[in-house]
């Protein structure tokens, strides 16, 4: 579980979010959308330990996370972070991608690296690309092997920042239904997306933020049937 209590965090002098507070239970799935610099990455990046924040707590699991970045690693470990643009290292194949932190951080042998991604591999459905390398795979692939190298590090809590906006339109499909098949297995799971299908069927909470706070959150049926805020009315009317 993820539990925010007024988190702050600036950068410099731009105040970028305002007293979040957000609790994330064991098991749920949130989707959070918003405008382009609402803060939505800001704060997942807060929760996985990579932004520092100034005010606020953070707890994963009822361990507080250190407001210096540098110092969470502990708590950093507890979640496991999906990114836009991949960020598959590309002079390692794809086995290697998902071993290197098993081996480097966990010291797992070769061999139990390797049988621990593969599972992984298999979940995502692409057992088959292990031995090649990022830049012969897919757009699609790629962002399967960045969750499955994820998920080799047995996170309780998995972070998916618009881990599908990169992607061309028919790629979308593969990536949301593994996300899918993680959502239904029971993984906690926080998601940055605008695919509002996928909002809809998967989430059980919908979070709008606008301008450093969240204006709104609810069940997925009430956020699109009968949004509370002009703000998020106008937000779902452009998506349209
Ligand atoms: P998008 O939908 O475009 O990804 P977002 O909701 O994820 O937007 P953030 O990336 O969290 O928004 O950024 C929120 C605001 O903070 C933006 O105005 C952005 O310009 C600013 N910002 C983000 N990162 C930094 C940084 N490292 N230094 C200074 N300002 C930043
Ligand atoms: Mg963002």
């Amino acid at each position: 579980a993820i539990d925010i209590a007024a988190l702050n965090k600036w950068y410099g002098t731009f105040h970028v979010l305002k007293n979040v507070d957000l609790v994330v239970g064991t098991g749920s799935r949130i989707v959070i959308c918003g405008p382009s610099g609402s803060g939505k990455s800001s704060l997942i990046r807060c929760v996985n330990g990579l932004e520092k924040y100034e005010s606020g707590t953070i707890r994963l699991a009822d361990t507080p996370l250190e407001m210096d970045a540098a110092k969470s690693s502990a708590a950093r470990r507890q979640t496991g972070m999906v990114f836009q643009s991949f960020n598959l290292f590309p002079h390692l194949t794809v086995l290697a991608n998902c071993t290197l932190s098993l081996r480097r951080v966990q010291k797992k042998s070769r061999g139990a690296a390797s049988e621990i991604a593969m599972h992984f591999l298999e979940k995502v459905k692409i057992p088959e690309q292990a031995n090649k390398y990022p830049a012969e795979l897919s757009g699609g692939q790629q962002q399967r092997v960045a969750i499955a190298r994820a998920l080799c590090l047995n996170p309780r809590i998995m972070l998916f920042d618009e881990p599908t906006s990169a992607l061309d339109p028919e790629m979308v499909k593969e990536v949301l239904d593994v996300m899918t098949s993680l959502a239904r297995d029971g993984m906690t799971m926080v998601c940055v997306t605008h695919e509002m299908h996928f909002a809809r069927e998967v989430a059980d909470r919908i979070v709008f933020m606008d301008q450093g706070s969240i204006v709104e959150q609810s069940d997925p049926a009430s956020f699109f049937a009968a949004p509370t805020h002009a703000r998020t009315r106008a937000f779902l009317s452009n998506l349209l």
